[in-house]
């Protein structure tokens, strides 16, 4: 077994509770991107006619379904998202 003494085991425990903080802090740095994830999600259109879900993110008002070719307009709830 080796030995050691108290400056290297308060080393040892500054070392790790300084690593748990900055594990910490990027999981939370993680979270404040996270808004940012929800704001590509409103290129996400659901078609009224198929319930077929698809990603137009060049389309903001109106955007055709590439399933069945009909055209879906943004809901207001939807675009209060985007703003
Ligand atoms: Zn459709």
């Amino acid at each position: 077994m080796f030995r050691m003494d108290v400056s290297t085991a308060v080393c040892l425990y500054v070392m790790s509770s300084l690593l748990a903080i900055f594990v910490g802090w990027i999981l939370f740095e993680k979270k404040v991107i996270f808004p940012k994830f929800i704001r590509e999600k409103a290129d996400v259109w659901e078609c009224s006619i198929c319930a077929y879900i698809y990603v137009d993110s060049t389309h903001h008002e109106i955007s055709q379904c590439p399933q069945c070719k009909s055209y879906n307009k943004k809901s207001p709830e939807e675009r209060l998202l985007e703003s």
